[in-house]
């Protein structure tokens, strides 16, 4: 899985592309790449179609995109490596396509149908297993506690899987039965007309919503939901040298799988407070300190203070003037110097 090409250069665009540029950029290249646009080397055209739709799966959802953008392929989530990197990682789905109209039904047939087994899209065999949903918590963190690294509890309400009928919705000891209408596929194959004629696409079956079976008896504990909210306590280990808007990613504290699934992800967002005396510039850190004309003139002893609670002292010498600048190196955020200035 190694040597994955950069996602924005798979679609050709810049790292600062629009919103509307980079829906443009890959309508265009799914077009030309769809399997069924290239009947005479469909394998290659589905695999270039598979790397731009993973592209632009990554890049038109903002929080991806900043995680791709802060880790690249090879980011906590694995994204890189694995069975089809972000691919496995989605839970909603194609539901990008709903915006270009009669494509959204080439893609659906084709995800649905064929396809590479497109695990994430809704419209797959709906009975299978899916993966939960990603949650995210904004974490406030102080400037210390961004400095020296934190473990914080975090209070999370989320989906887990009801105790009771353990995520098949069914009172215990009641039938489940097989849907007659999709004969347990979940699924209802129908034939469209597209820009690109005739396709087979398949649709949700109605009875029984995606389900593929029917519940005789709805369990009463989840009222047939499977899964229940409960509020989860979460510790969190926030690293030394953590930088505002950075995000941590546990994976497997998203909300429950659906039908034996995995887990979602928790995206832990957070945000770093301001601080009286200290700032953070690139990974320096910066204090201002004032001094008095009479310290100036005739010179002091000055206690300067470090992020880890602990004072340094600095003699200023007879006749100092202006403002200069003194340099610690034994304190940083991740390997930089600390710069105290006045
Ligand atoms: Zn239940």
């Amino acid at each position: 899985m190694a040597n994955k090409r950069d996602y924005y250069e798979v679609l050709g665009v810049s790292k600062n592309v629009t919103d509307d540029e980079l829906k443009k950029a890959y309508r265009k290249l799914a077009k030309k790449y769809h399997p069924d646009a290239n009947p005479d080397n469909r394998k290659e055209a589905e695999e270039k179609f598979k790397e731009v739709s993973e592209a632009y799966e990554v890049l038109s959802d903002p929080q991806k995109r900043k995680m791709y953008d802060q880790f690249g392929h090879d980011g906590p989530q694995g994204f890189g490596g694995g069975q089809g990197g972000y691919y496995s990682y989605t839970t909603s789905g194609f539901d990008g396509f709903g915006d270009f109209g009669d494509l959204g039904d080439i893609f659906s047939s084709f995800f649905g149908g064929s396809g590479f087994g497109g695990r994430a899209s809704r419209n797959q065999k709906a009975s299978g297993p899916r993966k939960g949903r990603d949650l995210k918590y904004n974490l406030d963190v102080t400037f210390e506690e961004s400095y020296l690294g934190v473990k914080k509890e975090i209070t999370i309400l989320r989906d887990e899987e009801c105790p009771t009928c353990h995520g098949s919705k069914a009172k215990p000891g009641t039938k489940t039965t097989t849907c007659k209408a999709c004969n347990g596929t979940g699924t209802i194959r129908q034939t469209v007309s597209t820009i690109l004629g005739q396709m087979q696409t398949t649709k949700t079956c109605p009875e029984c919503n995606g389900e593929g079976t029917k519940i005789e008896e709805k369990c009463t504990q989840c009222r047939g939901k499977g899964t229940i909210r409960k509020t989860v306590k979460i510790q969190v280990k926030v690293p030394a040298g953590i930088d505002n808007d950075q995000t941590i990613v546990l994976k497997g504290e998203g909300e429950a799988g659906i039908k034996g699934g995995p887990r979602g992800d928790l995206y832990i967002v957070i945000q770093v407070r301001n601080h009286s005396v200290f700032k953070r510039q690139g990974n320096n850190v910066t204090c201002e300190i004032p001094i008095t004309i009479t310290q100036a003139t005739l010179g002091a002893n000055l206690e300067i203070p470090m992020v880890d609670g602990s004072k340094e002292n600095y003699k200023i010498p007879e006749g100092t003037q202006g403002r200069f600048k003194i340099c610690y190196k034994k304190q940083r955020f991740q390997g930089s110097k600390q710069y105290i200035s006045r």
